[in-house]
């Protein structure tokens, strides 16, 4: 549905974007997480058309949003960083003018526009001037105004920032109900959100594709990392002698040794889960007790941050 290909961007001479290649299918809700200055923003500005790209295209559909703008533009509703609302209307004066914009015709405008609205939950402020919405609500009228003519695909970037944790709650409702008959590309820089809501993540990390899968496709990308805890009563001697016979294991970090126990800290090669058990059973076998046993799993963040290492201090550094 979606191809992005070859992405590349230069601002002057930071190269904002390297070569990012993927694609989107229908009916999904897809998370760009990557950490500020990743790119996320620059990625969607050129799949919405808003700016070109130095390098590569994007496909609507088969359509180039660079040869045939207008056509690939009709499938993409866009809610931008900063929505650009115009302060001095009111929320159905603007929604009106947005129809307008996106060719909805006539006859069917004030239905469409007010479908928009009711499913934003903006009926009650229809008839305020947008200079005097909070935050929560100018955000909804930007959604509304992205969703307006319910394009198949719609694109939100950071959508729920700077939100109050309620307004979250809402928004993210909002596109769960959404993405029952659309497509959604949402960008955030918060993991626990897009774990939350995506059915499939892009992680993006210094204008290019880190990784990509369903969460939890990701989080099995640590497998292998796993690491095991434990507390042997035993010295360091004995209890080297044993763990030197069990197969996977990659590296053993002695945490607290006395002659009485041991603390440590074993990182597997192999599934930790028959390391595990090799371990408990090799030291019964001794009559040595282990009292302490835990495998501790990488997380989804674990790989984010191992993923996107160094990528703020860039940002800073500009
Ligand atoms: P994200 O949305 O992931 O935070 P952006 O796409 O906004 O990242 O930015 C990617 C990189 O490009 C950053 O290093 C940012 O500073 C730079 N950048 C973004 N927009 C511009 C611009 N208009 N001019 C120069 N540099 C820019
Ligand atoms: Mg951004």
């Amino acid at each position: 549905m979606i191809e992005v290909k070859h992405l590349t961007k230069k601002y002057g001479r930071h190269l904002a974007l390297d070569d990012l290649y993927f694609t989107v299918e229908k009916g999904q809700i897809y998370g760009f997480l990557g950490p500020n200055g990743a790119g996320k923003s620059t990625t969607m500005n050129i799949m919405t058309g808003y700016i070109s790209a130095t390098d590569g295209e994007v496909l609507i559909d088969g359509c180039s949003i660079l040869e045939e703008p207008e056509k690939a533009k009709k499938c993409i509703g866009y809610l931008p960083e900063i929505p650009p609302l115009y302060l001095d209307m009111t929320v159905m004066e603007y929604l009106n003018f947005v129809a307008e914009l996106k060719k909805i015709p006539k006859d069917r405008r004030l239905a469409e526009v007010k479908k928009a609205r009711n499913l934003v939950k903006l009926s009650d402020v229809s008839n305020r001037l947008i200079r005097n919405l909070s935050k929560g609500y100018r955000q909804r009228t930007g959604l509304a105004a992205a969703v307006l003519g319910f394009p198949d695909i719609i694109i939100l970037d950071e959508p729920t920032v700077g939100l109050d944790p309620k307004q979250i709650i809402e928004i993210r409702e909002l596109i769960r109900t959404l993405a029952k008959d659309h497509t959604v590309i949402l960008s955030s820089h918060i993991l626990a959100e897009v774990q939350e809501i995506c059915d499939y993540v892009l992680i993006i990390s210094k204008g290019r594709l880190a990784a990509s899968g369903t969460p939890e496709e990701l989080e099995k990308l640590s497998q292998g990392k796993e690491s095991i805890e434990l507390t042997i009563k035993a010295n360091k001697e004995t209890i080297q002698t044993i763990l030197d016979k069990i197969s996977g294991i990659q590296n053993i970090t002695w945490q607290n040794e006395t002659n009485d126990a041991c603390d440590i800290l074993i990182e597997t090669s192999d599934l930790a889960q028959k390391v595990c058990e090799d371990i408990s059973l090799s030291f019964a076998t001794e009559r040595i007790p282990v009292t302490k046993i835990n495998i501790l799993k990488a997380t989804l963040e674990d790989i984010f941050l191992e993923l996107t290492e160094g990528d703020s201090k860039n940002e800073s550094n500009l």
